[in-house]
């Protein structure tokens, strides 16, 4: 079965799957005072060069709407991209959370939220102004949801720019690996040291059961985050198997190698669709997303041998589509297979 669907399709890596079932022997502090989670703080501060605050969640949706909550009060408001998964896909946890925050979309190509536009959007947003929510939070995704991702010199203008107006910045890092191997820096260089003050660092798309950290890297503001974790019903009793998997996630560098093997397979499939006469490229492939635009028959073609992908919306990606045309969007993962890629090019060509 070839899927392209998400990076969520595929299971959980067998080094992840062991470390559960290690942990599952003997018993463990609840609540997440156990030694896994102690463990995989201490990886994450080591590999963030910081002392951190972290919380462990068991989805990415719970660790976006809870940092959020963290960082804004109810008449804030929350600048994002008009595509972002916070505004799109969330069911409104972000609003719930923050006990009623606005979100504000904003412009920009392939996910990236544009600098002039945050500008022009926060203008909107005076500060004082009673009628009007408080700009509070930008929220920035990294890799963005077209797979793009930012730069060193955009997260630290965006951030500049943000904390200039006295907004907190959050990074929705669902898919912060397959972003990082792109840019080939620190972990360090693409969050805190860009001027990111909080995190979801998401584990469960590039090979976990189910687990995302969320990383506040002034722990100083971290004070209210154990309270809302609890009452939102995110603080797992059985919390050391969330500890298990994180733990697992970035010792020796399963993490990114993961990531690189995600990657490395987007990267076949765009070169390969670039090259198939007739399928247009909307914007450079950069971590394991791929979007393409492909002439019917292709996707006709794709579709007869059984082939999983979606259709995509390019509603604020510029609407590249033409008619005769399908704009898709294929994601690979740690779990694809060359062979899959291969087949998909193939069939793509015709
Ligand atoms: C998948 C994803 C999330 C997290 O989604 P959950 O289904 O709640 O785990 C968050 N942000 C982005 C950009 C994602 O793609």
């Amino acid at each position: 079965m070839m899927d392209f669907t998400s990076d969520n399709t595929s299971g959980v890596s067998e080094k992840i799957m062991q470390a559960i079932l290690k942990a599952n022997a003997g018993s463990s502090a609840a609540y997440g005072v156990d030694p896994f989670t102690a463990r995989a703080s201490a990886l994450l501060s080591e590999i963030f060069e910081k002392e951190l605050a972290v919380f462990l969640v068991a989805t990415g949706t719970a660790a976006n709407a809870l940092a959020l909550g963290a960082l804004c009060p109810p008449w804030g408001a929350v600048f994002c991209h008009a595509r972002a998964h916070i505004f799109e896909d969330e069911c409104g946890a972000p609003e719930m959370f923050t006990a009623g925050a606005k979100l504000v979309g904003v412009a920009g190509e392939a996910g990236r939220i544009a600098p002039s536009a945050l500008r022009e959007s926060l203008a909107a947003f005076p500060r004082g102004a009673v009628k009007q929510v408080q700009p509070a939070a930008l929220s920035l995704s990294q890799a963005t949801e077209a797979g793009a991702v930012y730069d060193l010199a955009e997260l630290t203008e965006l951030c500049r720019i943000a904390h200039d107006a006295g907004l907190g910045v959050h990074m929705d890092g669902a898919r912060f690996a397959n972003a990082l191997v792109e840019l080939n820096c620190s972990p360090a260089e693409m969050s805190w040291k860009a001027g990111i003050d909080i995190l979801s660092f998401g584990a469960t798309k590039n090979g976990a059961l189910a687990c995302e950290a969320i990383i506040v890297f002034d722990p100083a503001k971290a004070a209210s985050l154990p309270f809302q974790r609890k009452r939102g019903g995110h603080l797992l009793s059985k919390g050391r198997f969330l500890g298990a998997q994180m733990a697992a996630y970035l010792e020796n560098g399963h993490w990114l190698d993961n990531a690189r093997v995600a990657n490395a397979h987007a990267a076949r499939l765009a070169a390969g669709l670039a090259e198939a006469s007739g399928v247009r490229m909307p914007w450079p492939r950069q971590a394991n997303e791929v979007f393409a635009i492909l002439p019917a028959r292709a996707d006709a073609a794709l579709r007869a041998a059984g082939v999983r992908y979606y259709d995509w919306s390019d509603r604020d990606f510029g609407e590249m589509r033409r008619d005769g045309e399908v704009f898709v969007r294929l994601l690979t993962s740690f779990a694809t297979q060359a062979a899959e890629v291969d087949a998909f090019i193939a069939l793509a060509r015709g």
